[in-house]
């Protein structure tokens, strides 16, 4: 589960890392109202949407005065931001933080994520912050300084030190630079986040550091062991057909392909997943019918991957056990039948009555490709898409 950026760093502040003082507004006067009350004279408007890139897109404005920020927060409010993490859609800006603006000499990164191949926790720091972490991971990668935690133990102090070395960091802000990648680890330990990270984190005219951008990230599946974080969730940020899906207790997830996936079964679907990449073609979603799903969740599951317009052609991979063959491919045919399916049509059926089920999808009128495999399923539809 992702957080806001305001959310974010009132964890952090709680925690004790420095954050800019701020707080929320959903309308320019209300964004007025908060700088009011924050006083000084250079302020900082931020969109509140679940993504980074806005500094780019123009969802992140520094202006003077009280004025000047109910300006930016009419330009913000209202409009949909398109960043290299919300997709061509974009997102809707229903609020604005505003906080003081900070004094700037150098943007840091710093973050704390879960390595899963080192089974640990990894710090993460790079002296080129502030712009694309990635960019640096990929043309700079020795700018990035990791290390990773022994398990149950905190960060130590030489961990830190050797981090803020490779930033440049010196003099007394390395004490407290010390203090703030302990803080943070503990939230991620404690709160058992995937992903802490502040980019940029700054170090002032003055030689402190403050977190100017905050990231986090959280394990949903640790979540009933943190109500206070549950509750943070903002279902406004939730993907709509997610949203759908849940609600006909499908269990789905959207992702950037265009091969829609049909599959009976939380491991199969995975691996499907898998042999489309492998065949050179993206999956649009991973869906899991369950079990004993009958015609109406297929007829359901349809619905919400077609729901994405991303969506080319869809591979239907079932091995039937209690999900029998036949009930799927009477399913199948009535859904595309019901929905009007235009997209190409990849099956692969396997398991109990798979030669009835072969049999309604051939008598069915419908333009079905039956797969032999697993492979030929990924390769044919690969081929569809034109990925081959
Ligand atoms: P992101 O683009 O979504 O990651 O949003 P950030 O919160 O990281 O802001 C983008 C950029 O805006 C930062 O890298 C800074 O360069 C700039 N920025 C943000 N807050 C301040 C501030 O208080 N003062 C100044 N001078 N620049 C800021
Ligand atoms: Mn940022």
């Amino acid at each position: 589960m992702n957080i806001h950026e305001y959310q974010a760093k009132e964890l952090m502040r709680s925690y004790g890392i420095p954050v800019p003082k701020g707080g929320l507004a959903t309308t320019p006067s209300e964004a007025r109202q908060v700088a009011q009350s924050l006083g000084g004279e250079r302020f900082v408007v931020k969109a509140q949407v679940h993504a980074g890139g806005r500094g780019k897109a123009g969802g992140v404005k520094v202006v003077s005065g009280v004025d000047g920020v109910a300006q930016a927060a009419e330009q913000i409010i209202g409009m949909t931001l398109v960043t290299h993490q919300t997709g061509p859609e974009g997102k809707l800006v229903r609020k604005v933080w505003v906080e003081q603006a900070t004094d700037i000499d150098r943007e840091l990164y710093l973050a704390v994520t879960l390595d899963r191949s080192r089974e640990r926790l990894a710090v993460m720091a790079s002296p080129d912050g502030g712009m694309d972490i990635e960019e640096v991971a990929a043309k700079t990668p020795e700018r990035i300084f990791t290390t990773h935690l022994d398990p149950g133990q905190p960060l130590w102090g030489f961990q830190a030190r050797k981090l803020l070395f490779g930033c440049g960091v010196q003099g007394p802000a390395l004490r407290q630079g010390s203090a703030l990648m302990e803080a943070l680890v503990r939230l991620a330990w404690e709160k058992e986040a995937s992903l802490v990270e502040i980019n940029p984190l700054v170090l002032t005219g003055e030689g402190k550091l403050i977190a100017l951008d905050a990231k986090i990230n959280f394990d949903d599946s640790a979540l009933f062991r943190h109500p206070e974080i549950a509750e943070l969730k903002d279902p406004d940020e939730a993907d709509p057909l997610e949203r759908k899906a849940h609600a006909y207790g499908l269990n789905y997830v959207r992702l950037n392909g265009n091969v829609g996936t049909m599959v009976n079964g939380a491991g199969l679907a995975m691996a499907t997943m898998d042999v489309i990449k492998m065949a050179g073609a993206e999956p649009a979603n991973f869906l899991d019918a369950g079990g004993g799903a009958n015609e109406e969740m297929i007829t359901k599951g349809f619905e919400i991957i077609l729901g994405d317009p991303n969506v080319k052609a869809i591979l239907i991979n079932i091995f039937g056990g209690i999900l029998r063959c036949d009930v799927l491919a009477s399913g199948v045919v009535a859904a595309a039948k019901n929905l009007d399916v235009k997209v190409p049509l990849v099956v692969r059926l396997e398991g109990t009555n798979h030669e009835e089920g072969s049999r309604i999808l051939a008598q069915s009128g419908l333009d079905f490709t039956v797969a032999q495999s697993m492979a030929d399923a990924a390769q044919k539809i690969a081929a569809v898409v034109g990925a081959a």
